[in-house]
């Protein structure tokens, strides 16, 4: 195992009706902004818990910003900033799923990137982008944030990470920051039952990669991260499984809800190799073709597990046995090579029998598409990738050459 640090700030408040407790978790003094995205929270009566609740217990001064899309856009989260300027508002309360929390992440930390001249505070556009552009390695002050959680996938409810889209750069990138743990997120179970299927199977779909990309790199005797990712990736194939019989069975909602904040908490990725491609390449397929993001990556996943199945190898046999329970010493005794495609090939078919693709073409799309995908990687530095960092631009190139027709 490698040497590490580990550090989660963030309080978890889980179970059925414990929104109310947004009376206790927001300073009672707070000007708070409640962020939101498309309508769904408005729909479905969270809204109208959230003001309740901060109505209660204190002298908030509440504002909302609604509007935040689905890979959220740049130019949205900044009118969203000039609002937090305007107002002077010192706590940001998103609610909503990945989109609306990585979105209020970001408003967190550019709202002090304002105009040189400084005149009406309004935040610099071209400062916030180069912001984006490094990953917001450099802001030392960010607005404290709190969430509601509404569709389990991200697991940014309980990391310091998100993504950001700028549909007219073509560009959806990563950043990071310490100051955007949030301070609390109230996981709701019941808020999950009005999602539609969809986004329910992109939830557990999202949830496997990012534990996948911590997980299938190369072995470090990494026993209690191995162990745990290994428990996530069966708890999701299970899971996955039983809401797609049963929707309304809100044990398992529960289930599906805190393995997702589980799989990407930083927990199981200490001291442990990552290889994010997945991740990365997903991202320029999203910004170039508006496909979901864990569509992109359902597609994309068995190729990078095939094209870097020899670097690979030791973490793929033992996925193949400690995951898919592929017994390598049954009488029919496979190689390890066809043991390591009989467990791309399940997950594979896990991702089908979700209803997501597993190829460009089960979304429409050709090798006409791939050009422009590697020109994007090599304009967003995505040259270097995987956990040996040489997943250059000809490795993603093939990548996405295997993912045009699905091989099983
Ligand atoms: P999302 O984009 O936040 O939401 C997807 C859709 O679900 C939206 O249309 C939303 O509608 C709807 N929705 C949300 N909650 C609902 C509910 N309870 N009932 C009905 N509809 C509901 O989905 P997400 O998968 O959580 O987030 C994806 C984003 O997170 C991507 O940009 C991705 O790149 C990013 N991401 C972040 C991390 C990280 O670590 N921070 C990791 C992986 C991915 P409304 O807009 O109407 O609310
Ligand atoms: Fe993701």
């Amino acid at each position: 195992m490698n040497n590490f640090q580990y550090y989660n700030p963030v309080r978890i408040v889980f179970g059925e009706g414990q929104i109310e407790q947004l009376s206790d978790l927001v300073p009672n003094d707070a000007k708070v902004l409640i962020t939101y995205g498309g309508g769904s929270a408005e729909r479905t009566g969270t809204l109208d818990e959230v003001r309740k609740a901060l109505a209660t217990n204190g002298n908030r001064e509440v504002f909302e910003f609604g509007g935040i899309e689905p890979n959220p856009e740049f130019n949205t989260l900044l009118k969203a900033a000039d609002m937090v300027n305007e107002h002077n508002i010192d706590f940001l309360l998103a609610v909503g799923g990945g989109s609306v929390i990585d979105g209020s992440k970001f408003v967190a930390l550019v709202s002090s990137l304002t105009e040189d001249d400084n005149a009406d505070r309004t935040v610099s556009r071209e400062k916030a982008w180069d912001a984006l552009l490094s990953g917001c390695a450099n802001i030392d002050t960010a607005i404290d944030l709190g969430a509601v959680l509404t569709i389990p996938a991200t697991g940014s409810e309980m990391n310091n990470g998100g993504v950001v889209n700028h549909s007219e750069r073509q560009a959806k990138l990563p950043f990071r920051s310490p100051l955007v743990f949030p301070k609390f997120s109230i996981l709701d179970p019941t808020k999950t039952l009005t999602l539609p299927e969809r986004q329910v199977m992109n939830g557990v779909a999202d949830a496997f990669v990012h534990v996948m990309e911590q997980y299938l790199t190369y072995p470090v005797n990494a026993k209690v991260q191995d162990a745990f990712a290994e428990s996530l990736l069966k708890i999701l194939i299970e899971e996955g499984a039983a809401v797609k019989a049963d929707p309304e069975n809100l044990e398992t909602r529960k289930n599906i809800m805190w393995t997702a904040t589980m799989a990407l908490n930083g927990l199981i990725g200490t001291g442990v190799p990552q290889d994010w491609t997945t991740h990365m390449v997903g991202h320029e397929l999203t910004s170039l073709h508006s496909i979901d993001h864990a569509r992109t990556l359902t597609i994309l996943l068995p190729s990078v597990l095939r094209e870097l199945k020899e670097s690979k190898k030791d973490k793929l046999l033992q996925y193949a046995r400690n995951v898919w329970a592929i017994d390598s010493n049954s009488d029919t005794k496979q190689d390890d090579d066809s043991i390591i495609e009989t467990a791309i090939v399940k997950t594979e078919n896990f991702f089908r029998s979700l209803g997501l693709p597993v190829s460009l073409a089960d979304e429409k799309l050709d090798e006409s598409a791939i050009d422009p995908i590697i020109k994007q990687l090599e304009a967003h530095n995505m040259v270097k990738l995987g956990e040996h960092g040489n997943n250059d631009l000809e490795v993603s190139r093939r990548i996405l050459e295997r993912s045009l027709t699905s091989a099983a």
